[in-house]
Parts: C-alpha cells; structure tokens; sequence
C-alpha cells in the first residue's frame, strides 16, 4: 500500500485518479452535484447511517462541506442555504 488516494468526492480510497467509479457517469466525469447528493442520501439511510431523510440531508450536506469536489461548489452552498430555516 503506497500512500492513499481517495475520490474527491466522496473520499472513497482509490487506486489513480480524482474521483471513484461511484461518482462519475460512463465518460469517467464526474456526476451533477445533485445526482451525487441524492444518492449519497440513499446510500447513508439504506445504511441507517441517519435516521429520518432530513437528517440524511443534513449529514451528506455536512459530509460533502469538506470534500475537494464540492466544498465550494455553488450548488453545495444553496443545498445548505436552503436547509438553514
Ligand atoms: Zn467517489
């Protein structure tokens, strides 16, 4: 094991490249902020990670805050705006 690269997306370790097979589409780009967003929701209550959707939002919002991909993505900051009530 040479040092860890990890998706800037999701921080998945992989093996070369920015981004994992998880969050690019079939071109090897990486999917839309909200494909991302909906299926890292699905993926964190499918593991019971969170508990209601709102909650999941919340957390993969969070999550997301602090990967390379997104942090200062505009659509990131929206998501979050739009949560803020
Ligand atoms: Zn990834």
């Amino acid at each position: 094991m040479n040092a860890q690269t990890r998706c800037q997306s999701c921080g998945m370790p992989i093996e070369d490249g920015s981004y994992c097979q998880h969050c690019t589409d079939a071109d090897g780009n990486l999917q839309s902020f909200d494909e991302r967003f909906e299926r890292m929701v699905q993926f964190y209550l499918a593991q019971k990670r969170s508990d209601t959707r709102a909650q999941a939002e919340r957390d993969v919002l969070a999550y997301m805050a602090t990967m390379p991909a997104w942090r200062d993505h505009p659509d990131l900051h929206a998501a979050q705006l739009a949560r803020q009530e």
